[in-house]
């Protein structure tokens, strides 16, 4: 998950300035990054207060990227309690995007998940975005960190509408990255991994910059891949397509909107999408954690089918929001109540 609903406020001022509006821009980021404030952290096992939860300048992942996350929400549901969405596939996913970076992590899933259970009444919020991060601390500098500690740390705070309000209603307008997305066996796409971010952020802000909300990336043979921080979905004569899984992350979002599609009786392929197919698509639709399911209206300057959200989306976004907010007790196992 890539950062910044305020992105398309940076992406103006960067538009305005120029090249020097580049720097406009990266201030423009670090104020909105003050704007995330809680009251606690849990940091290596314990909680400590927001304005304790820092690190030492030599923290290895700081200086070469190597950490992995994860990005969970937790709603509150129609009776009241709070839940959060996919815990243990989120969890699983954190190990896993460990396992392949050789990062092992200091604690238990459960301990984990426990945090993750934690952390949001120690804020005193009953619902917004979660935020394991594991990262190498600080010791040896260069290639080899293998004597340093491996930190987790798991931070919360209220987020809303990832890509706008008026995103999830109407659609947003995405742009084709010049940015490829990574190789895989540059970057192994089954882990969510701090650097490969860079990667997403490059794509991100070209776009904001250009004037469109969002990114599509293609992979490095030039087919569809996924979005800077969302899976990508298109809707043609009734069935619904996205790209396999080689060149993009297994996204949980993308996993329940399949199920959620298949039970109502849609038939879903995963199949190779070129870019034209985008163009030519009735409906698109992005999937994530942050960006829930949020229609694309618009791509590279070529409506898509209507021109705003499709029936299609509309069903399978209705849906959505029907599980996660506890509606439709089919998908109950979905949710872990606080
Ligand atoms: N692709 C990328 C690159 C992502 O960062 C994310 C967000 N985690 C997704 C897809 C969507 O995954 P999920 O539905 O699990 O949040």
């Amino acid at each position: 998950m890539a950062e910044g609903s305020k992105g398309s406020k940076d992406g103006k001022s960067a538009v305005k300035g120029g090249a020097t509006g580049v720097k406009k821009g990266v201030k423009a980021g670090a104020k909105a990054a003050k704007g995330v404030r809680g009251e606690k952290i849990w940091l290596d096992g314990e909680l400590v207060d927001w304005d304790d939860g820092n690190v030492h300048i030599l923290t290895h992942t700081l200086h070469y990227g190597l950490g992995v996350f994860e990005g969970i929400r937790c709603y509150k549901t129609d009776d009241g309690r709070s839940a959060i969405f996919q815990l243990e596939p989120h969890v699983d996913r954190l190990f896993a995007s460990a396992h392949i970076n050789l990062l092992a992590i200091p604690f238990s899933r459960e301990q984990v998940q426990q945090a993750i259970l934690e952390i949001l009444p120690a804020n005193h919020l009953d619902e917004g975005y979660i935020r394991p991060l594991v990262f190498i601390g600080s010791g040896a500098m260069g290639l080899n960190p293998a004597d340093n500690p491996i930190r987790l740390a798991v931070i919360a705070w209220p987020w809303g509408r990832y890509l706008g309000e008026e995103g999830l209603e109407n659609g947003i307008r995405a742009k084709v990255s010049t940015f490829a997305r990574h190789h895989v066996n540059a970057k192994m796409t089954k882990g969510k991994t701090c650097g490969d971010y860079v990667n997403s952020i490059l794509a991100k802000r070209e776009a904001l910059l250009d004037g469109y909300d969002e990114a599509i990336m293609l992979d490095t043979q030039g087919l569809v891949s996924e979005a800077t921080g969302e899976n990508v979905f298109l809707v043609r004569n009734g069935r619904l397509y996205t790209p396999p899984l080689p060149t993009v992350l297994d996204g949980i979002t993308r996993g329940a909107v399949i199920q959620i599609a298949r039970d109502k009786g849609i038939e879903v392929i995963e199949s190779p999408l070129t870019r034209d197919e985008l163009y030519i698509a009735d409906e698109l639709f992005l999937t994530g954690t942050a960006a829930e399911v949020t229609p694309i209206r618009e791509v590279d300057h070529r409506s898509v089918g209507s021109g705003t959200r499709g029936p299609v989306t509309r069903l399978l976004q209705s849906a959505f929001f029907d599980v996660v907010l506890g509606r439709d007790g089919k998908y109950d196992r979905w949710l872990t109540r606080l």
